[in-house]
């Protein structure tokens, strides 16, 4: 059978990434010039692409003369090997503690409080990350305005949920997070599609 194309060219991509990532981090704390990663790459065209995305999706800091002015254009340099963990790329240590701040350290998504014992697991301590509202994926952005914090149960939960639906718990948070003025446009919208219902808990409620 023969391969695709496509799917060559994936393999070709990753193989000459790995080979990249494999000789930087076997040269932390060393220059590197575009010579010799061009060479390690195995892939004289779409060697710089590869350096990118080791940047930019597996989170290592490969410096440059962008990063630090003793680094000449085509010079590439790792000082700490460890990658940024996916959720905190992009986004600076003071916009983490600013959202955090702002959320009073509570997941947005199910109120769980940093460092307490998980609501829905108490053999978990809640560990918050900075998560997206509306994901990178579709076209959001790492402004704060677009942050939130959310627990590591609701991150992994996140990742799950369908778009075209939301969850009850999701549609809440959304009001609650919403002005007052457009939370009495969903009451008025709530009333007039519920007459019935809303005279009923409207009558319990003056009991
Ligand atoms: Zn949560």
């Amino acid at each position: 059978m023969k391969r695709n194309q496509p799917e060559e060219s994936v393999r070709k991509a990753l193989g000459s990434r790995a080979r990249l990532r494999a000789y930087i981090l076997a040269n932390v704390g060393r220059v590197l010039d575009s010579v010799e990663l061009r060479k390690a790459s195995g892939d004289a065209s779409e060697w710089g692409r590869r350096v990118r995305e080791l940047r930019t999706e597996e989170g290592y800091q490969i410096l440059t003369h962008n990063d630090r002015s003793d680094l000449k254009p085509g010079e590439y340099l790792l000082l700490d090997p460890k990658p940024i963990p996916a959720f905190a790329r992009g986004i600076s240590k003071e916009t983490r503690a600013y959202v955090l701040d702002r959320n009073g350290f509570t997941c947005q998504m199910c109120g769980a409080e940093a460092g307490q014992p998980h609501p829905a697991d108490s053999s978990r301590i809640t560990r918050l990350h900075i998560g997206h509202i509306i994901d990178k994926s579709m076209g959001g952005t790492d402004d704060p305005g677009n942050l939130r914090a959310v627990c590591s149960i609701c991150n992994e939960g996140a990742k799950n949920l369908t778009l075209d639906r939301p969850s009850l718990m999701k549609l809440l948070i959304q009001i609650r997070r919403a002005t007052g003025a457009d939370q009495l446009a969903v009451l008025k919208w709530l009333l007039a599609k519920y007459p019935a219902q809303s005279a009923k808990l409207l009558s319990n409620a003056e009991k």
